[in-house]
């Protein structure tokens, strides 16, 4: 693990420096991965799978932020006991601003909170109609029973999500795998894409400070908005209580990591890191390989 993340990053690792045994790391760093799924949204390994993996990657504080749920976190919580990491209680929750589908990962929420609990349950449960519309598009597209199909790969009730239809797509030979589904049929524009109301911004906010949790703003680079909404989004998501942005994500490129890095700066917000990790063979990165945050950003877990 640390060669690969050497390679990868070139980063500098404790563990490959020549050091007496016994003696405290003078490198030694905690390292944060602040964003992963489990079985209980999108992911494919159940949170204990995660949690294991996670530690043997290297990872120290783990956050497991299944979307718009946080039944998997006992089991998270009891794995991270057991393999010696901390886990800190998170969830990816989907909003709508705009129009464009922004995802806000909380942290250090109390899952047993009711407001929150009442507004994650909130946002799932239009998940159904959702996946019935996205069947009837790809129908119409020529793919029939995507819905059933779909099915097959969910893992919990009532948390259907185009990944799930993505799988379908790829194991019947529609596109070549999960990622190329998404470009052919799930993203905007595309036959099997609808569009679909989540939480208002101020909703999940409100949810996340009610429970007692940070807002981070996750990925970033992913939206599909220009400079000035993008600027708008974090000022709105600011004022709005938000707390950091994900200036590293597996789904960014270098320039993008650095981009978020100094607008966090900008805005006065802290700086979060995940992998967003998905299970063995859907995943941009494995745990351990993010990077250190970059010099001059504030951590989300500064105060923690
Ligand atoms: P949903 O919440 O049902 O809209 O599904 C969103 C999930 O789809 C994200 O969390 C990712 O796991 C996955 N996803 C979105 N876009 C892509 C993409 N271009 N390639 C692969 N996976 C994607
Ligand atoms: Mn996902
Ligand atoms: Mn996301
Ligand atoms: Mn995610």
């Amino acid at each position: 693990m640390a060669g690969r993340a050497a390679r990868v990053f070139g980063a500098v690792r404790a563990e490959s420096a020549i050091l007496e045994p016994g003696l405290p790391c003078p490198f030694a760093m905690i390292r944060y991965d602040l964003h992963c799924h489990s079985t209980y949204s999108d992911g494919l390994l159940p949170p204990a799978e995660v949690v294991r993996l996670a530690a043997a990657g290297g990872v120290d504080v783990l956050a497991l932020t299944d979307h718009d749920e946080t039944a998997g976190l006992p089991e998270a919580r009891a794995a991270a006991q057991d393999a010696g990491i901390a886990l800190v209680n998170g969830a990816e929750l989907s909003v709508t601003w705009e129009g464009e589908t922004i995802h806000v990962v909380a942290l250090r929420i109390d899952p047993s909170n009711a407001t929150l609990s009442a507004g994650l349950a909130q946002v799932r449960s239009g998940r159904d109609a959702r996946a019935r519309r996205i069947a009837d598009s790809l129908a119409a597209a020529g793919i029939p029973d995507a819905f059933e199909g779909a099915a097959v790969y969910v893992t919990s009730k009532a948390l259907i999500s185009r990944t799930h239809f993505a799988r379908f797509l790829a194991e019947t030979g529609h596109a070549r795998d999960a990622r190329d589904a998404f470009k052919r049929f799930l993203t905007p524009g595309k036959p099997g894409y609808v569009a679909h109301a989540w939480a208002s911004l101020p909703d999940a906010l409100s949810w996340i400070r009610t429970a007692g949790g940070s807002a981070v703003i996750a990925h970033p680079g992913r939206y599909k908005i220009t400079a000035a909404d993008m600027r708008r989004l974090l000022a709105e998501f600011r004022d709005g209580g938000g707390a950091a942005i994900e200036v590293l994500s597996s789904s960014h490129t270098p320039a993008q990591n650095e981009e978020f890095t100094t607008l966090a700066r900008v805005f006065g917000l802290k700086g979060s890191c995940g992998s967003d990790y998905h299970g063995p063979g859907e995943s941009w990165m494995a745990f351990g390989d993010l990077p250190p945050l970059p010099a001059g950003t504030t951590p989300v877990w500064s105060d923690w």
